[in-house]
């Protein structure tokens, strides 16, 4: 049997992150969303417990204090951060979990833990990212200011991740996903047993 990993998806805001999660989760009931907490006021259409864990600061604080989050970070204007039970209880049962989560935190999870896959989604052109932001229609103007200019910040950090996917069409995006999530399923390091599980096999022939 294959062991469980985490698949972390970085990128700038309104690459796609969002939108490509959701429709590979859509195919794969088997991936498993990690749900973060955050400080930032829900958007319209987000639902608390689903797309986040809507807190304040003082609760988001002290979860930090009682060491329930894997990783956490201040991200354009808010906190936000991965909560720990899940993520280990899942990976524990052979489960894909995916993280959507900022570079920061990207960070914080390769020093800990070095199976996960790190996949950084990028948007056609910076143009196109601009547009799809401003299309989103969910942030203030200043907040897609501070959200554009961190993007050129975030770039920075592609060379530390494993892949890069263009989110220009998203079903090409979720295939490149799937393609990368079928190699890293086949790795040696992932399988628990490959010796044992044929000679079991033989057995039972
Ligand atoms: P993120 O989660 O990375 O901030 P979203 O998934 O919210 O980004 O996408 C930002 C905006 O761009 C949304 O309005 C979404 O519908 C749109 N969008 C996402 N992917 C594409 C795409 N491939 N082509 C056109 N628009 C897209
Ligand atoms: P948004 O406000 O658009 O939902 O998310 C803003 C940024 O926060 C995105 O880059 C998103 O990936 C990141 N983010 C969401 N959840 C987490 C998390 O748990 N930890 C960290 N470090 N970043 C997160």
């Amino acid at each position: 049997m294959a062991k469980g990993f985490l698949l972390v998806i970085s990128g700038p805001s309104g690459s796609g992150k969002g939108t490509v999660s959701a429709a590979l989760m859509a195919k794969h009931q088997d991936i498993k969303f990690s749900t973060s907490v955050t400080t930032r006021p829900p958007r319209p259409s987000e639902v608390d417990g689903e797309n986040y864990f809507f807190r304040t600061q003082a609760e988001f604080e002290r979860m930090v204090e009682e060491d329930q989050l894997l990783e956490y970070a201040f991200v354009h204007t808010n906190y936000y951060g991965t909560p720990k039970d899940f993520v280990f209880s899942e990976v524990e049962k052979g489960e894909i979990v995916l993280l959507e989560i900022d570079v920061q935190g990207a960070m914080q999870i390769k020093e800990k833990y070095k199976e996960a896959v790190f996949i950084f989604l990028l948007p056609p052109t910076m143009e196109e990212l601009k547009q799809r932001i401003i299309g989103r229609g969910t942030e203030s103007e200043e907040d897609i200011k501070t959200r554009f200019s961190n993007a050129f910040k975030e770039l920075d950090f592609v060379g530390e991740y494993d892949y890069f996917v263009v989110n220009d069409q998203v079903d090409q995006a979720v295939e490149d996903i799937e393609n990368i999530i079928a190699a890293e399923k086949l790795r040696v390091k992932r399988q628990k047993n490959i010796k044992e599980d044929m000679i079991r096999k033989g057995e039972l022939d």
